[in-house]
């Protein structure tokens, strides 16, 4: 057996990594804490959930699904833009169903690059963003989120050489892993670029329904111009605990969304539709009040752990969205991995190195807030006796 070259190209992806230390810890009786992996902690709300079993049992749901998505999903996703975002989406040419972001994320690489083609990656950002494009036989070239731009890439630093060969750029906000929302003008400025080159945007929208202190996050689309050059992928994995589930839908830009239809009809059969009528029930008016149930919870650990980490030393700055908590490690480490490793070694506590996202993580870790608020505190805890 041999396997493809094309498989040589990608490093190991890092939570399965981490899952296997983990595992072989417990394995030996340790009591590991993980603040590893973002995967919500508490169940999917109760009325999708209710839902989903009516779908089961509706025949109609049995067979294949279509690969663009059952009508009602489509509809649904168009009437939430519209009341969330003020965003005009026709359901019959700007929706698609995705099985999940990353799904999405992966495919759009396959749709638009060929060999030699670039795709511009958010760095730090989603494993996806570079390993997607060298699966598809592309290159990605990694754009750095600058700290003193609030975590913008800088557009104006993307080399000609690399924007001439661009056909694709990933950007997320909230972001994942530092926490940052949308800077001021980033989404236009993106916009812009995109106008002057042969590139669509992607933005990855994880988490603009998981947000706090009043921040209300906008969607990509919301920006003029922005369907002309762009696709926005949204999941509802984390704002709804669904990441079990496998729902998503790519809007926008109505040729992108053909292109990536093209490419689809030959790779899966779509999803499940009971997980599309699920899906469509959590993004009804009546679900808003479980979603901001569930951003006060965020909200609470997150407070308590900037508080934990300032008792001892680091200073985070509180993010407004999504369920991480992005700090720098502590002097005298030679690297993130390593910070990690001596933190899994010692405290029995599983955190994310920032290098593992990208050049631009290095020197950073990541801490994910879904786990249950004494196992969070007794963790930090933990990190502070080290
Ligand atoms: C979790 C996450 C995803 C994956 O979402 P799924 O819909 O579960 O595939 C994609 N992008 C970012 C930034 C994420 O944090």
């Amino acid at each position: 057996m041999r396997p493809s070259k094309r498989l040589d190209r990608i490093p190991p992806y890092l939570f399965a990594e981490l899952e296997r230390k983990i595992t072989a810890k417990r394995a030996t009786g340790i009591d590991v804490i993980s603040l590893g992996i973002g995967d919500p902690d508490t169940p999917t709300y109760a009325p999708i959930v209710a839902a989903a079993q009516r779908a089961v049992a509706d025949p109609s749901t049995h067979t294949y699904p279509s690969n663009r998505g059952r009508a009602e999903f489509r509809e649904a996703v168009a009437a939430f833009y519209e009341r969330r975002f003020g965003v005009r989406l026709d359901p019959e040419t700007e929706v698609m169903a995705a099985i999940g972001a990353k799904e999405c994320i992966f495919n759009l690489n396959l749709a638009f690059l060929d060999p030699g083609d670039v795709a511009l990656a958010s760095d730090p950002g989603y494993p996806v963003y570079t390993g997607g494009p060298l699966l598809a036989g592309g290159e990605p070239v990694l754009m750095p989120l600058e700290p003193e731009l609030g975590f913008a890439p800088d557009l104006e630093a993307i080399g000609p050489d690399a924007l001439a060969r661009a056909r694709l750029m990933f950007i997320n906000y909230p972001n994942n892993p530092t926490g940052a929302v949308v800077p001021d003008g980033l989404f236009e400025r993106a916009i812009d670029l995109a106008r002057r080159s042969e590139l669509l945007i992607v933005h990855d929208n994880a988490y603009s329904e998981t947000t706090f202190d009043g921040y209300v996050a906008p969607s990509f689309l919301s920006i003029p111009g922005a369907k002309e050059v762009g696709v926005e992928v949204f999941s509802l994995s984390k704002g709804y605990n669904m990441t079990g589930w496998r729902c998503a839908a790519i809007v926008g830009n109505a040729e992108a969304i053909a292109q990536f239809w093209r490419l689809k009809s030959n790779i899966d059969s779509g999803n499940f539709e009971a997980v599309q009528l699920a899906g469509a029930a959590a993004l009804a008016p009546e679900v808003d009040a479980e979603v901001a149930a569930m951003n006060a919870v965020y909200a609470r650990r997150r407070d308590l752990v900037c508080e934990a980490l300032g008792r001892a030393g680091v200073q985070v700055t509180p993010p407004r969205g999504t369920i991480y908590i992005w700090a720098p490690i502590p002097e005298g480490f030679g690297s993130s991995a390593e910070y990690c490793e001596h933190v899994l070694e010692q405290a029995a506590v599983a955190i994310s190195p920032g290098g593992a996202y990208g050049r631009s993580g290095e020197g950073f870790f990541r801490i994910s807030l879904t786990t249950p608020d004494d196992r969070l505190m007794e963790a930090v805890e933990r990190l502070r006796q080290l």
